[in-house]
């Protein structure tokens, strides 16, 4: 029953959607325990799209197991070299390539995302992901370090060792790729993985975990488990569990800290954001509007470093702010599967609620919506792209993360007003300005506390960059050559010689 625009589904597709989907454990597909299954939603019809076994505690114990024998001295995994792993990882990207039309359509049934974005965007960005940490596989280099003594003579030197057995926890934004940040070092440092999809998108994933079986990942290296909030939150308590890596909301992310406790399981965070976009007026203005919509609509404005707070020196305020809304009201929105469509549908029926909800609030607070504003009036969650002006500091719809389509526009005067303003906030993720100016680019980039910062230039990234938030924003760094720091620990040896 799915419905479809004008792209067809591929055969495949259409066949892996025939059958309900179960919890990849120990190297098998299987049920939940207690037999409990999900439907997974098409945003851009609002209908199921296919039933999928629900993990609830005993099958998040079932998964840590496997993940801990396949950790264990003396298993399969334990034996593969770091050149074996790189190797691994270097064909599931070939792998992945091969497949990418048919992940492209699984990623935008289960987000909504249009399908070339999808493929263009998620799955090679995945593709890219694998063969970049399959180099890494092999440099992991511990250091020899001097010792001082009078009397005696050492040899110390350093060890990076996987940490064990991986938690990842996911959101529905980006889902391969998201499970993929969290995989892939993991994997590429030794550790073994159970991993959480987002209850709303679990269909790349598991089919990422049967990809992984082709290419001779040993069972139970990685365990895949849909589920809700109970299934992240007891991976989060368990106290197998080594290391927790998360993707999501700033309150979910306080929850796994506390549960964390526990057995003091490593952790590190990747959550909210509120981005502020700094328009100064020596800017080249044209370039600052396309990049500024790209900032706050890219992916359906679903996307944790999206420049939703636009400040705007107040010489080019209306211009930028017509040039911004012109576009939005510009944007395509529609189906996934439609080839016109630049705009897909949000999520699921609360994020849609939530968005609606945002927008009714702040045009009741006095806002003005230069664009959008509103729902469009057809079957699934679709929101019209919508910046809002006469907007104070105060209000919700500019403090808290709408993780819509949605921008607030501010006008400023000073560089020293600007940067108060975009630093007045809990999150810390990312943050972008434009102007000519590179001397001022620089030193006002210096001065945004945020772990991204965009000079002219917005969501421009690449695999070698690390990323991650400040303040309430989350801890430690994914990607780049940081990025398996998180997923290793430091052993220091000291010999007497
Ligand atoms: P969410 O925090 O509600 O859910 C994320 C994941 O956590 C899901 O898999 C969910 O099932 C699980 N979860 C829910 N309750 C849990 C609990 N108590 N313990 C453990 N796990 C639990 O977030 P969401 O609504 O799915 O995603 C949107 C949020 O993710 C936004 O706040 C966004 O900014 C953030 N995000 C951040 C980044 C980043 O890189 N910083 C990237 C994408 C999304």
């Amino acid at each position: 029953q799915i419905q479809m625009s004008r792209i067809d589904l591929l055969p495949k597709v259409t066949s892996y959607l025939s059958s309900p989907k179960q919890l990849l454990i120990d190297g098998v597909f299987r049920d939940a325990t207690d037999g409990r299954s999900f439907q997974t939603i098409d945003p851009s019809t609002a209908r199921p799209l296919v039933s999928v076994a629900q993990a609830g505690i005993d099958d998040v114990d079932l998964a840590v197991a496997a993940a801990r024998r396949a950790f264990d001295e003396g298993s399969a995994w334990s034996r593969f070299t770091p050149r074996a792993r790189a190797r691994l990882l270097w064909t599931m990207g070939d792998l992945l390539e091969q497949h990418a039309d048919e992940f492209a359509q699984l990623e935008s049934l289960d987000n909504g995302k249009p399908v070339g974005s999808a493929k263009e965007g998620d799955v090679a960005t995945a593709a890219e992901l694998f063969r970049y940490f399959a180099g890494w596989a092999t440099k992991m280099e511990g250091t020899t370090i001097p010792m001082s003594s009078d009397i005696r003579e050492f040899h110390a030197y350093t060890r990076r060792e996987p940490v064990g057995v991986v938690a990842g926890i996911v959101p529905w934004n980006f889902p391969l790729v998201m499970a993929c940040f969290k995989v892939i070092p993991a994997l590429t440092a030794g550790n073994t993985v159970v991993l959480k999809p987002a209850e709303q998108t679990p269909l790349t994933a598991l089919r990422l975990g049967e990809l992984f079986l082709e290419a001779g990942l040993p069972p139970g290296v990685l365990n895949v488990v849909p589920g809700f909030g109970d299934a992240g939150a007891a991976l989060a308590a368990h106290r197998d569990v080594d290391k927790v890596a998360f993707t999501g909301s700033t309150e979910v992310g306080k929850k796994i800290v506390a549960a964390a406790g526990g057995n003091l399981k490593k952790v590190s965070l990747e959550l909210g954001g509120k981005a502020p976009n700094i328009v100064f007026d020596d800017a080249d203005i044209d370039k600052a509007i396309v990049g500024s919509a790209h900032a706050a609509f890219f992916n359906q404005g679903q996307c944790c470093v999206n420049g939703s707070r636009l400040y705007v020196q107040r010489a080019v305020f209306d211009q930028v702010v017509e040039g911004v809304s012109r576009i939005a009201t510009a944007i395509r929105v529609g189906g996934a599967f439609d080839p016109e469509t630049e705009m897909g549908p949000l999520i699921s029926d609360e994020q849609y609620t939530k968005v609606l909800g945002y927008l009714r609030d702040g045009a009741a607070g006095g806002a003005t919506p230069t664009s959008g504003g509103d729902r469009v009036d057809r079957e699934g969650y679709f929101v019209r792209p919508t910046v809002f002006t006469n907007v104070t500091e105060e209000m919700a719809i500019h403090q808290e993360e709408i993780f819509g389509p949605v921008v607030t526009a501010v006008p400023f005067d000073t560089v020293d007003e600007v940067v108060r303003l975009a630093n007045n906030t809990r999150y810390g993720l990312a943050a972008g300005l434009w102007s000519r100016d590179i001397g001022r680019a620089h030193k006002v980039g210096a001065r945004l506390r945020a772990g991204t910062v965009w000079l002219n230039t917005w969501h421009a990234d690449d695999v070698t960059l690390p990323r991650g938030g400040y303040k309430e924003s989350g801890w430690g760094r994914e990607l780049g050559s940081f990025g398996l720091d998180d997923y290793t620990q430091l052993k220091t040896v000291i010999a007497e010689l």
